[in-house]
């Protein structure tokens, strides 16, 4: 996996040997690529789209810059993203192809999404159908099912985390703030049981138990999926205020309020996901994710050919 040394050859892996890597760390150098456009910038990284010279294929390369990620104490991010994307792999997922550094940075290779972020459509469509929202949710509900299933919480949902493909299906992405609470197959594991949720992420997209320090659970991705929701169909996130502050006290106060036009399984859904209590959200039952599946707000959609369907056209 990436070390972050001083090594000027940058191709040393520190990594534990009983770890396997899917998407190993390889000796490519940046002269390996053609560069184009800049495809985003996070707190930490750009991503860039790049060609490799040998074999024309295309990927989004992450580009860290190492000292910036010391100073701004990211080191545990990028490693708890590299650890889940190398270990994860499911068609709603962003894939990790491999990894390199050099004396500055630390690149990762990553599949290609050219459709850019849903949030970018949500801003252009303003609000969406309820049949584009239905598959979209669906799509975001398979990806979590499946990461939940391994035991991985993303603990960032959000639309501008969640990218499009350039035939407009959805991949979850930026797992740098995730959490693994059971061993992932190569056998690490993260889970602190005492550890109690905390404040990372986004202040729109907090679970209210993030406010108060309870435990941490797969619920604080099912509460960011309900206010994606409701962001769909309104064009705005349910909880928006002045400041984070204020942004906070709303949540607490699950003070959200839902237009004559959310139809009643929107409205049902919307209400069963923002459940103040985390244990009552819809996919945390004893039925799990089945009972969020079958809620007649998806009645449109078809489950086992959702990635094979066409999406909604984009704006
Ligand atoms: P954050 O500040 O959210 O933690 P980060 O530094 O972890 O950000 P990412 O969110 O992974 O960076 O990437 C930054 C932006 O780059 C994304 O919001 C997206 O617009 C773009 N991007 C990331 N990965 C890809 C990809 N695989 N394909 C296309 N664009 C991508």
């Amino acid at each position: 996996m990436f070390s972050i040394s001083a090594d000027p050859a940058g191709n040393k892996d520190q990594t534990p040997r009983k770890f396997a890597f899917r998407a190993p760390q390889l000796p490519y150098t940046v002269n390996d690529f053609v560069f184009g456009k800049l495809l985003g910038v996070g707190s930490y990284s750009k991503v860039v789209r790049v060609k490799k010279k040998d074999t024309e294929e295309e990927f989004a390369l992450k580009i860290m810059d190492k000292r910036h990620i010391i100073k701004e104490n990211k080191v545990s991010h990028v490693k708890t993203e590299r650890l889940v994307l190398d270990q994860l792999c499911h068609p709603g997922l962003v894939r990790l192809f491999f990894t390199f550094q050099d004396a500055q940075s630390l690149y990762m290779g990553l599949e290609c999404c050219h459709g850019g972020e849903l949030f970018y459509q949500m801003m252009k469509k303003g609000r969406l159908s309820i049949d584009e929202a239905s598959f979209y949710i669906a799509e975001i509900v398979e990806a979590l099912e499946y990461i939940h299933g391994e035991g991985v919480i993303h603990r960032d949902l959000k639309p501008e985390n969640i990218l499009l493909t350039s035939d407009g299906h959805l991949k979850l992405a930026d797992f740098g703030s995730a959490k693994i609470m059971k061993p992932l197959p190569n056998g690490f594991i993260q889970n602190d049981p005492e550890e109690k949720t905390t404040f990372v992420g986004t202040a729109e997209y907090v679970s209210p138990e993030a406010l108060n320090g309870r435990p941490l659970t797969i619920g604080a991705d099912l509460w960011a999926l309900g206010c994606i929701v409701y962001q769909m169909l309104e064009g705005k996130p349910p909880f928006r205020a002045a400041s984070e502050y204020l942004t906070f006290q709303k949540v607490m106060a699950r003070d959200f309020v839902m237009q004559p036009h959310f139809t009643p399984e929107a409205r049902d859904l919307v209400n069963h996901l923002l459940d103040l209590d985390p244990e009552r959200r819809l996919a945390t039952g004893s039925m799990g994710y089945a009972a969020l599946k079958a809620h007649p707000f998806f009645s449109r959609v078809k489950w086992s050919q959702l990635r094979e369907s066409t999406p909604p056209k984009t704006a």
